[in-house]
């Protein structure tokens, strides 16, 4: 990694070295400039995962599962929703008409994901705390994440978490990572007991 990560500040540095060059003897420093930040920003995630990230270039989108915000669990037309197991989504929305009578209006903050979704977490995470070791202790790989799979979803604000925690079991959903109180599974029967929280 840190080879790759000095590849690519080798060549940003003759990226720049270039645009200076064409700066001095044109008049478009200044898009050559934004185009080199526009460039830049997703690097380190290529330069890390050369052989995951393919042809999809740029940010996760809809398509990877990114959610807009107030996501209800009946926006099936969203990749995100819709790619959720079916007796998962189906429970999902069973809580959220619930609790619609009891007040409260939840949302999908994350539903199913994509790879490359699970991956970009996982190198923000990397960024952030340092470390690949450091960082799966927050985030699953694309290969063990119960997102990418559809059978798990992430739902807000903290009222509806609260809500599902005490009355989602009637469904089927239960919190099952104890670090992680927006973060449900169909893990047991409706009407059952939830399983010990790992
Ligand atoms: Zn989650």
């Amino acid at each position: 990694m840190r080879t790759d990560d000095l590849i690519t500040r080798e060549r940003r540095m003759t990226a720049l070295s270039a645009l200076a060059i064409v700066a001095a003897i044109t008049s478009f420093a200044v898009a050559a400039c934004t185009t080199v930040s526009a460039q830049g920003d997703p690097a380190p995630s290529t330069a890390d995962q050369p052989s995951t990230t393919g042809r999809a270039s740029g940010p996760p989108g809809s398509d990877d599962g990114v959610l807009p915000e107030k996501t209800s669990a009946f926006d099936t037309d969203l990749p995100g929703i819709a790619k959720l197991d079916p007796a998962l989504l189906k429970a999902v929305q069973q809580a959220e008409t619930a609790m619609k009578k009891d007040g409260i209006t939840m949302q999908v903050t994350t539903g199913w994901r994509s790879k490359k979704y699970q991956q970009e977490l996982l190198d923000k995470a990397i960024r952030k705390y340092g470390s690949r070791k450091k960082a799966l202790e927050f985030v699953s790989t694309p290969e063990e994440s119960h997102h990418v799979t559809g059978n798990a979803v992430d739902i807000g604000p903290t009222d509806a978490d609260d809500w599902i925690i005490r009355k989602g079991a009637r469904f089927g959903l239960c919190q099952t990572l104890s670090n992680e109180m927006w973060h449900f599974e169909l893990v047991t029967t409706p009407g059952g007991e939830c399983p010990p929280m790992s």
